[in-house]
C-alpha cells in the first residue's frame, strides 16, 4: 500500500466509530439521534466524543448569517462552528473542540496548501485518495482520545457535495470492519387518507448507500407514529438490517425525550454487540428526573426575549435550550415572549411595551449591527427602573452599561463604536485598539472581513467576591466562560459607574466581564456567553440564578 496512505490508518485501530448518514430529506434530527446515542453511551460510562461533519464549502460558519444557518456556537479553543456542536455539548456534558467540527471548505483548503508547499512531490492531487484521505485524517484526529467517537455526517445520501465523505466512511469501514457502524437516519412518512406509514422512502435511501458502496448497520426511522411490529420485521429484510436494528424516533414534545426512546426501543444492544462492550446499562435516572420536569414542570415563569433574529429561533438555539435546563432543575416552564427590539421603537409600541411589562423578567441576548439596538437599551431601562429581574448577554452588557451612562450618569451621546465610529463617550469600544495597547497578544481573535476581530473562545473571569453572580456560581471566585465579540467596556469610565451603584462583578486582563446593579433586586449583565456551556445535566450557573431570580420576584405586576 501507498506508504502515505498507510501512516493515515495507523492510530485507527482502537477507536469505535458509530457514523450516522441521513436519507431521504434534512432536518430529520440527525443532530439530536447523534447527541442521544452519546448521550447514551456517556451515561453507561463510555468514553465518547462526537465529529460534526458539514458537506459546505465555507471554510467555517462565521461569516454567515444566523437567519441564513442558525446559530454559530462557539468552542472552548475558540472554533466557531456549526451548532449542532451545541446539541452535542448539551447532550454528553463533555467539553469539544473546533477539531470536532470541520468542512469540505477545511479540507480541500489544507489540501491545497499540501499542494502549493510542494508535499505532494509532484503529484496529480486527486479526490481519492487526497481529499478522502484528509477527511480521514481529521476523523481519526476527532476520535484520537475516544474509546467511541459518533461522527454525524451533514446533508442526505446522494447530495453532489457528500460524496467525497461516504468515500472516505466505506474506506474506513473496508479497513476497520464491525469498528464502524452505520445508522442511517430516515423518515417512514404517514399517508393520512391510506392511513399508513410508507417504507419506499427508506428503502430507495438504503438503495443509494448501497450504491456508494456502505450499507447501514441500523436504521433510525423518524416517524409520526408508533411503527408496527411488522413493518419493523419487512424493513429489517428489505434494507439488510438485523431485526433489533430497526429503531423508531417518534416526534417527541422535547429533544431530551429521545435517548430514554431509544434506549427503551434497545438502539444501544446491537451497538454493544458490535463494538463487544458488554451489557451496558446507562444510569438514566437524573436524565428522567429533569425530563420529566420539562414535561410535566409544576410552575412556570414568563421571560420577555428581546431579541432581532426572531425570523429564526434557531440563531438563539445555545440560549433557548440553557433556559430550558435551567427550568428543569427548578422544575419550572419557561414561557419565552418574543419581543422584537425594533417594534420597542416605534411610535406604537404599546404592544411590544405591554409584553415587556407583563413578563416576569427580562431577557436581552447577544447581537451584531445596529438594528434594534435603541429598542434593546429601553428595555432595559425599563427592567432597571421597575426593579424586573435582568441578565444581558454580551451586548446585553454592552447595551446595559451605554443605558446606565446615558440615562443615569447623564453623559450625553454615550454609545458603542460599533454603532457610532467617531463618538466622543465610547462606553464600549474596539478590542483591537484595546489589543494595541495593552500588547496582550494571548487573545485569540478571528480576523473578519469586516476589519474588525473577535474574541473567541474561553477566558477565565475573577469574580468579585459578595455579588450576585459570583452567589449564583456559588462563590467561586473564578470562572471559564465563552466569547464571541469584537468589542469591549472602556474601562475609562469605571469609577463613574461603580460611584453611581453599577458593580463590576467580573473581571480579567484588566477586562470588564460582567456588571450588576447594586439597588436592584437582580440585574445582572455578563460580557460572555453563559448559554455556550449550560448542559442538560450541569446547567449554566449564571442562567441558572437568572431563572431561580426570576422565580423568585414573579409579580406583582409593575407599570411603564
Ligand atoms: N456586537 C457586539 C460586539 O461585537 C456584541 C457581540 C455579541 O453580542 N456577541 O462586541
Amino acid at each position: 500500500m501507498h506508504s502515505f496512505l498507510s501512516s493515515v490508518w495507523i492510530g485507527l485501530k482502537m477507536t469505535n466509530y458509530i457514523v450516522v448518514t441521513g436519507g431521504v430529506l434534512s432536518s430529520l434530527g440527525k443532530g439530536v439521534t447523534s447527541a442521544s446515542v452519546a448521550a447514551l453511551l456517556r451515561n453507561a460510562n463510555q468514553n465518547v466524543s462526537m465529529l460534526k461533519i458539514d458537506p459546505y464549502i465555507n471554510v467555517d460558519p462565521g461569516t454567515m448569517s444566523p437567519l441564513e444557518h442558525g446559530e454559530v456556537f462557539v468552542t472552548a479553543d475558540g472554533g466557531e462552528t456549526d451548532l449542532d456542536l451545541g446539541h452535542y455539548e448539551r447532550f454528553i456534558d463533555a467539553t469539544l473542540s473546533k477539531r470536532n467540527n470541520f468542512t469540505t471548505g477545511q479540507v480541500y483548503q489544507t489540501v491545497i496548501e499540501k499542494e502549493r508547499r510542494g508535499d505532494y512531490l509532484g503529484k496529480t492531487i486527486q479526490v481519492v485518495p487526497h481529499i478522502t484521505d484528509e477527511i480521514i485524517r481529521r476523523i481519526k484526529i476527532a476520535g484520537k482520545e475516544a474509546d467511541t467517537l459518533v461522527v454525524e455526517l451533514g446533508g442526505t445520501v446522494g447530495d453532489i457535495e457528500g460524496l467525497p465523505f461516504y468515500e472516505a466512511i466505506r474506506q474506513l469501514k473496508h479497513r476497520l470492519k464491525s469498528k464502524v457502524f452505520n445508522i442511517h437516519v430516515t423518515l417512514l412518512p404517514y399517508l393520512a387518507v391510506a392511513d399508513e406509514l410508507k417504507t419506499k422512502p427508506t428503502q430507495h435511501s438504503v438503495q443509494e448507500l448501497r450504491r456508494i458502496g456502505l450499507s447501514p448497520d441500523m436504521l433510525v426511522l423518524r416517524s409520526e407514529k408508533s411503527i408496527p411490529k411488522e413493518m419493523k420485521r419487512k424493513l429489517s429484510e428489505a434494507c439488510d438490517v438485523e431485526a433489533d436494528c430497526v429503531i423508531e424516533a417518534i416526534d417527541a414534545k422535547s429533544v431530551y425525550e429521545m435517548p430514554l426512546k431509544f434506549y427503551e426501543d434497545g438502539l444501544l444492544k446491537p451497538i454493544a454487540k458490535a463494538f463487544e462492550l458488554g451489557d451496558l446499562k446507562p444510569n438514566l435516572r437524573e436524565w428522567k428526573r429533569l425530563v420529566k420536569n420539562i414535561l410535566e414542570p409544576s410552575r412556570e415563569v414568563t421571560i420577555a426575549f428581546v431579541g432581532k433574529y426572531l425570523e429564526l429561533k434557531e440563531s438563539y438555539k445555545s440560549l433557548i435550550e440553557a433556559l430550558i435546563h435551567a427550568g428543569a432543575h427548578n422544575d419550572a416552564k419557561i414561557l419565552l415572549k418574543w419581543i422584537d427590539s425594533e417594534a420597542l421603537e416605534s411610535a406604537d409600541a404599546q404592544e411590544a411595551q405591554n409584553a415587556l411589562k407583563s413578563a416576569d423578567a427580562v431577557l436581552v441576548p447577544g447581537g451584531f449591527g445596529s438594528r434594534g439596538v435603541e429598542g434593546k437599551i429601553r428595555a432595559i431601562r425599563f427592567a432597571r427602573e421597575n426593579g424586573k429581574v435582568f441578565l444581558g448577554i454580551c451586548l446585553g452588557l454592552q447595551l446595559a452599561m451605554i443605558e446606565f451612562a446615558r440615562n443615569v450618569l447623564r453623559i450625553e451621546g454615550a454609545a458603542s463604536q460599533e454603532f457610532d465610529r467617531e463618538t466622543k463617550e465610547p462606553i464600549i469600544y474596539l478590542i483591537d485598539e484595546f489589543i494595541d495597547q495593552s500588547g496582550d497578544k494571548q487573545i485569540r481573535t478571528r480576523q473578519s472581513p469586516m476589519g474588525g476581530t473577535m474574541r473567541l473562545g474561553e477566558y477565565e473571569c475573577n469574580l468579585k467576591a459578595g455579588t450576585k453572580l459570583a452567589k449564583a456560581y456559588d462563590g467561586a471566585e473564578k470562572i471559564h466562560e465563552r466569547h464571541r465579540h469584537r468589542y469591549e467596556a472602556n474601562g475609562k469610565y469605571r469609577e463613574a459607574f461603580e460611584n453611581a451603584g453599577m458593580i463590576v462583578s467580573g473581571e480579567a486582563r484588566g477586562l470588564i466581564e460582567a456588571i450588576e446593579l447594586r439597588d436592584h433586586p437582580w440585574f445582572v449583565a455578563v460580557q460572555f456567553h453563559p448559554e455556550f456551556t449550560s448542559r442538560l445535566q450541569n446547567p449554566n450557573r449564571a442562567i441558572l440564578a437568572f431563572v431561580e431570580n426570576a422565580l423568585k420576584h414573579k409579580a406583582p405586576r409593575c407599570s411603564l
